[in-house]
């Protein structure tokens, strides 16, 4: 990165991943933020390295830093505390919640939004294989899903519903928490699942009180990867995966990674801390990112809702060249980009968000993704150099 490689403290990265680069993928991943290497140092090379399963003290103080982090993150979001069981990421929590909620007893009906991540997708499909009856919402044109539609989609047979809180691929930020607390009104028995993975740091968690459970992943969040969470609401039980151990309360058998769980409480307290400030901040990078790329470059537009996004998320569609063609030449000068979620691309038709979108032939879509490293000298490199890329493209 030119800019964001001299960190000023609150940011507390000191060095990124290449220094002549520019990166705007962090829906995709984000860098490690050197406190939350500092916090996991003790558990990877130092004295806590333990099983926190043993009973003799360097099992203890690995079970104590375990038990440290959980709290940490018990109070991410209300109701407080929420039940921690950790993962090997969100897909895996995702999949935990999904498959382990569902079908329950003779309730075999789920619901969840067309714009899910495919960590929920394919594991309400894989329920479908399984006999349940699945009901896929769809958003509006702009991504936006309708409170109405989705609570009217549920009923009494319905053991499950996941609709996410911000979207990997185009950010717009639902109505999750609001569609919960109705759904709950209504269905107290329905399991409320929330993949909240792209949200944290950035949009209000305050509102999910109602959902049942809530995924995290520590790489979206300058944390490492491997390692998620689901936050529960306390006495939730589901079926686990897997059997073993018990660890997890039964729910997640398997030696604990217990450098991971320090590492993400640490990447989600770091995340949440005046997140405020600095959503307000991206969110005028990315205003002026889409705004002077609109204004610049004809045929261009936001994809996705304009104001209910995340700060962190500028999908930008370009008529008459393709996203792979823009991402390459935006490389060639040193620009990290993507054409969408980090797992769609290299597809040439559209993402199955964007068909749930109703668009067919959106033209080349790139997908900006800021961090609250993002620093305004790099907004405007990437303007200046993304209009001359696409002049250039579009002139062959
Ligand atoms: N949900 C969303 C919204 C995501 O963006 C991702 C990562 N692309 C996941 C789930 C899966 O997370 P992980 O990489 O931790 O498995």
């Amino acid at each position: 990165m030119r800019s964001s490689c001299v960190l000023d403290g609150d940011i507390g990265l000191e060095q990124s991943p290449s220094s002549s680069m520019i990166y705007f993928d962090n829906q995709a991943t984000t860098p490690l933020d050197p406190r939350v290497f500092e916090a996991m140092k003790p558990a990877l090379v130092g004295h806590a390295f333990g099983n926190p399963s043993s009973t003799h003290s360097l099992g203890v103080l690995a079970s104590r830093l375990l038990e440290e982090a959980r709290n940490g993150l018990s109070s991410l979001c209300p109701p407080y505390p929420r039940q921690v069981v950790f993962t090997s990421g969100a897909t895996e929590a995702n999949a935990l919640s999904v498959l382990g909620a569902a079908p329950r007893g003779k309730r075999r009906h789920v619901v969840i939004s067309g714009i899910e991540h495919p960590s929920v997708l394919e594991c309400a499909k894989e329920l479908e294989h399984r006999g349940c009856h699945l009901t896929v919402v769809r958003p509006d044109d702009q991504g936006m899903l309708c409170v109405d539609e989705v609570v009217d989609a549920v009923a009494e047979q319905t053991a499950l519903l996941a609709v996410m809180l911000v979207n990997n691929e185009v950010g717009v930020l639902q109505p999750a928490g609001e569609i919960c607390q109705r759904v709950r009104m209504k269905w107290p028995l329905c399991h409320l699942h929330v993949d909240a993975v792209q949200a944290v740091g950035m949009v209000d968690l305050s509102g999910l009180e109602a959902a049942s459970s809530i995924s995290i992943s520590a790489h979206k969040i300058h944390g490492p990867r491997g390692i998620g969470a689901l936050l529960l609401r306390q006495n939730t039980k589901l079926r686990p995966l897997w059997y073993g151990g018990g660890q997890e309360r039964g729910m997640r058998a398997g030696t604990e990674n217990v450098a991971g769980a320090i590492g993400l409480a640490r990447a989600a307290e770091l995340s949440i801390e005046n997140w405020q400030g600095r959503a307000a901040r991206m969110v005028a990078l990315r205003d002026e990112l889409v705004d002077e790329l609109v204004q610049a470059i004809e045929h261009t537009r936001l994809i996705g809702h304009p104001k209910h996004r995340s700060p962190a998320n500028a999908a930008i569609a370009f008529a008459g060249i393709t996203g792979d063609a823009l991402m390459g030449a935006l490389e060639q000068k040193g620009i990290i980009v993507s054409t969408g979620a980090a797992c769609h691309s290299g597809r040439s038709r559209p993402s199955h968000v964007l068909l749930a979108m109703g668009l067919r032939d959106p033209g080349g879509i790139v997908r900006f993704g800021l961090s609250r490293l993002t620093t305004q000298e790099e907004v405007r490199a990437v303007i200046a150099a993304t209009t001359d890329a696409v002049t250039q493209l579009r002139s062959r």
